[in-house]
C-alpha cells in the first residue's frame, strides 16, 4: 500500500524566535539550519529577510543543502504594485527556495491592522504568489488567525485560502494563531477549507500550544487532510510554544495508525538521532533538557517502582509504548528508597557492576542508600553519585586525589570608588601523589569560587578535565527534622556530550556543593579511564 506523505515545516529560527528569552545570532542560526537539514526535515524556515540585520545577513547564502531554504515575509502592500514594494523586493532577492507569506484571513485584522478594504488583502495575496513564483520561487502562504478568522466570517477566510491556492502557492497554510482551537474544531474547518475547493495536498497546518494541543490539533489536521505539518524543535514559540516537531515526528512514525498511512522525510534510521538533535538544540540554548518531554526526556523511559523495575526488565514491552532505542533514547531503571534487593542488584547489572545476591558489601550498599535517601539525599535524580557510592562500597574506585580542606569567604564592602560590591573567594588545598597543591580563586559567589577553585590545578588530571561543563545547578531546602538541609544537584557535560548528575546534601550550602562538585570530577575521571559511566553506552 501507498503511503501519503506528509511534508515537515520547521519555523524554530522564525517563529521560534519569538520565545521569551530566545535570541538567535547569526551563527547559531546557521548552526540549527544545519542539524535541521541534516535531520530531514523538508522545509526550513529560516527568519524574515528585511526585517532585521541577522535575518538578512542570514539570507544572503542559502543555508541548506536538501532541504528548502524559506524566507518570511509580509505579503505586499495594498496601494502599491508588487514591483514597487520594498518588503517584497528583500524576499524575492534572499537566496531562498521558497517564500512563506503570512497574510491576515480575519476581516477583523484586514480592517483594523491592514487597514485596507477584504478585497484589496485578496489581491495582495494573488500578486505576492505570483510574484515569487515568476521570480523562480515556491510560494506558500500562512494563513493569520485562520481559525478565528474563519469563526468570525468564514466566506472571507476560505476566499483568502483560496486565492492562495487560485494563485499558484504550493502551501496554504491554516495557522491557528492565537492557539486556542480545539482539534474538533480544527477537523470541522479544515473539512471545510477542503470542501471549498482547496485539496488536502495543498494544505498545512500552524498549530500553536496555548490549550496545551498544538501536537494533537497537527494530528487532527492531518486526520481531516492536511499533508505538511509546521512546527518547531522542543516546542519552542510565542507564549506557551508552536507544534513540537520532536513529538510529533516520531507520533507520526511510530505509531500504526499513522504510519500505516503516512511517511515522513524522517524514516525509522533518521529517528534514531531525534534524541541527540533535541538534546544539541537545547545545548545551543543553553538550557537543561525537559526530563518529561515526550519520547526523548530523561525520564521518558524511566520507571522507580520495585515491582515495575523487575517485570520491566524481563518484558520491556509491558511497561513502554514504543523501545527508547526508537528515538535513540535508553531505558532508566532508577534506585529509590522503594527498590527491593532485585531492583538494585539490576541497576548496578546495568552499569556493568556484577554483585552477588549474597555478597555482604551488596547489603551494606543498600542500607547505605536507604539512610542517605532518609536524610536528604535523591539518588534517582543522581545516577553519577549512585554509581560512585556503589563502586566505592564494593571497593573499586581509585583515590585520585585528596581534599585536605577548603576555605571560602564571601566579603561585602565598598571599592575605591565607593561602590557596594560582594566579592567571594575560595582556597582549595588538595594532595596528589604526595604532593600538595592550593589553589586560589574568585568568582560570582561563593560556589562558583569554590568550583573555580576546585578545577584550577588538578596536577597531572588537570588536562582531563578541561571539557568538563557544569550545566545546571540545582538547590533543594528540605525540611528534615528540626534544622533545614539543603540538597544541590549538579548535571554536567562533557566533549562525548554524555550527561551526568551529581548530589550533595548538608546543613551547609557550600559543603553540599562541594560534595557534588567532586563526585561529579571524580566520576569524570573514571569515565575517562572507562571505569564509569557504562549505562550511556547501553
Ligand atoms: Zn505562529
Amino acid at each position: 500500500m501507498t503511503r501519503e506523505k506528509i511534508y515537515l515545516f520547521d519555523t524554530t529560527l522564525r517563529d521560534g524566535q519569538q520565545t521569551p528569552g530566545i535570541d538567535f545570532s547569526v551563527e547559531d542560526k546557521i548552526a540549527i539550519a544545519a542539524m535541521l537539514d541534516n535531520f530531514g526535515i523538508d522545509y526550513v524556515e529560516g527568519g524574515y529577510p528585511g526585517a532585521n540585520p541577522t535575518d538578512t545577513a542570514f539570507f544572503a547564502k542559502k543555508r541548506t543543502e536538501k532541504a528548502a531554504f524559506v524566507a518570511f515575509g509580509m505579503t505586499k502592500r495594498a496601494g502599491i504594485s508588487a514591483s514597487n514594494d520594498p518588503g517584497l523586493a528583500e524576499l524575492l532577492q534572499s537566496k531562498s527556495d521558497a517564500i512563506c507569506f503570512v497574510a491576515k484571513s480575519w476581516d477583523y485584522h484586514v480592517k483594523v491592522a491592514l487597514g485596507c478594504t477584504n478585497e484589496e488583502n485578496l489581491a495582495s495575496i494573488r500578486e505576492s504568489v505570483e510574484a515569487a513564483t515568476a521570480a523562480g520561487k515556491m510560494a506558500m502562504v500562512d494563513c493569520e488567525h485562520f481559525f478565528d478568522g474563519y469563526k468570525a466570517n468564514p466566506d472571507y477566510a476560505l476566499a483568502c485560502a483560496k486565492a492562495a491556492y487560485d494563485a499558484g502557492a504550493r502551501w496554504v497554510v491554516l495557522c491557528d494563531t492565537n492557539g486556542g482551537t480545539q482539534p474538533p474544531e480544527i477537523r470541522e474547518i479544515v473539512a471545510a477549507v477542503i470542501a471549498a475547493g482547496v485539496p488536502g495536498s495543498s494544505l498545512g497546518i500552524h498549530a500553536h500550544n496555548d490549550t496545551g494541543q498544538a501536537v494533537a490539533n497537527s494530528l487532527a489536521a492531518v486526520e481531516a487532510g492536511v499533508r505538511q505539518i509546521q512546527g518547531t524543535l522542543n516546542g519552542i514559540g510565542e507564549r506557551c510554544g508552536n507544534a513540537n516537531l520532536v513529538t510529533l515526528i516520531p507520533t507520526l512514525c511510530l505509531k500504526e495508525s499513522y504510519s500505516s498511512r503516512f511517511e515522513t522525510s524522517i524514516d525509522t534510521e533518521k529517528l534514531v538521532d531525534l534524541t541527540r538533535l533535541s538534546h544539541a538544540f537545547d545545548e545551543l540554548l543553553n538550557r537543561s533538557p525537559d526530563h518529561q518531554a515526550p519520547y526523548v526526556g530523561a525520564s521518558a523511559f524511566a520507571t522507580k517502582a520495585g515491582i515495575h523495575a523487575s517485570a520491566l526488565l524481563k518484558d520491556p514491552r509491558t511497561y513502554e509504548h514504543v523501545t527508547p532505542e526508537s528515538v535513540g533514547n535508553f531505558r532508566k531503571v532508577m534506585v529509590s528508597d522503594q527498590g527491593g534487593k532485585a531492583n538494585f542488584i539490576n541497576a548496578l547489572k546495568r552499569r556493568g557492576i556484577e554483585v552477588d545476591k549474597n555478597d555482604p558489601r551488596l547489603d551494606k550498599l543498600i542500607s547505605i542508600v536507604k539512610e542517605r535517601e532518609a536524610s536528604g539525599y535523591a539518588y534517582e535524580g543522581a545516577d553519577a553519585s549512585f554509581e560512585l557510592l556503589a563502586r566505592r562500597t564494593l571497593g573499586s574506585v581509585p583515590e585520585f586525589f585528596g581534599i585536605e580542606g577548603f576555605r571560602v569567604m564571601v566579603e561585602r564592602r565598598f571599592d575605591a570608588n565607593g561602590q557596594l560590591k560582594t566579592v567571594s573567594e575560595a582556597v582549595v588545598k588538595l594532595e596528589i601523589d604526595g604532593q600538595r597543591i592550593m589553589s586560589v580563586a574568585e568568582g560570582d559567589g561563593p560556589v562558583n569560587a569554590l568550583d573555580l577553585a576546585l578545577r584550577k590545578d588538578l596536577g597531572k588530571y588537570q588536562n582531563e578535565i578541561d571539557d568538563l561543563e557544569l550545566v545546571d545547578f540545582k538547590v533543594r531546602i528540605l525540611n528534615g527534622g528540626t534544622e533545614a538541609i539543603t540538597r544541590v544537584l549538579i548535571e554536567s557535560t562533557d566533549a562525548t556530550g554524555v550527561r551526568w548528575w551529581t548530589v550533595g546534601v548538608s546543613e551547609n550550602i557550600i559543603d553540599a556543593s562541594f560534595q557534588a562538585l567532586m563526585d561529579s570530577i571524580v566520576y569524570k575521571l573514571m569515565k575517562n579511564r572507562s571505569l564509569a559511566g557504562k549505562i550511556a553506552a547501553e
